[in-house]
């Protein structure tokens, strides 16, 4: 039995009545009272986290709405028909005005408090850094000392710093 997570759709968005929550095939759906034919199963919504490297380490940014202090590797909604890769590549030019480059898939991730899919990959990336309007600060951590945090982007780092030891000790004597 799936539950029904997000708030919303409190009246039909097609004829306005009142919804309910009426389970079908074990899963909670928001259907219309008026039983118009709306049903809204709320499947996840995908969302692209990556890991942007640059030459001095991973980029991590500060989103606006946040808490001050706070920071993570940069995220964005999958639009209509893109391809998560392609909302990676995306992002991070709209995000950081930086060109991403040798683009892996790191993992597939749940952001449960907003129902969010969190599909991660890691990216080289290179120009200047120019932050959009959504973020307002950003650090730069070397990959030695990148650490991962609880949560679904956190764990995206966790693996990927995972799974790139091994492949890059030469520099640690
Ligand atoms: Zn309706």
């Amino acid at each position: 039995m799936s539950h029904y997570i997000t708030p919303s759709f409190e009246y039909c968005p097609n004829c306005g009545a009142k919804t309910q929550l009426k389970s079908i095939e074990e899963q909670q759906v928001k259907t219309c009272a008026a039983q118009c034919g709306f049903a809204h199963f709320n499947n996840p919504t995908p969302v692209a986290a990556v890991i942007v490297e640059i030459p001095q380490g991973v980029v991590l940014a500060h989103n606006v709405a946040w808490p001050q202090g706070m920071f993570s590797i940069i995220t964005g909604f999958v639009d209509p028909l893109e391809l998560p890769i392609d909302t990676a590549i995306r992002e991070t030019q709209e995000e950081l005005g930086l060109k991403a480059y040798d683009v892996k898939y790191v993992g597939q991730y749940m952001f449960k408090a907003k129902n969010q899919l969190i599909i991660a990959y890691s990216v080289k990336a290179q120009g200047k850094i120019e932050l959009n309007h959504e973020l307002d600060e950003y650090k730069v951590v070397p990959v030695e000392k990148l650490k991962g945090w609880p949560g679904a982007t956190g764990e995206a780092v966790s693996d990927w710093i995972h799974s790139i030891k091994g492949s890059r000790k030469t520099s640690q004597s």
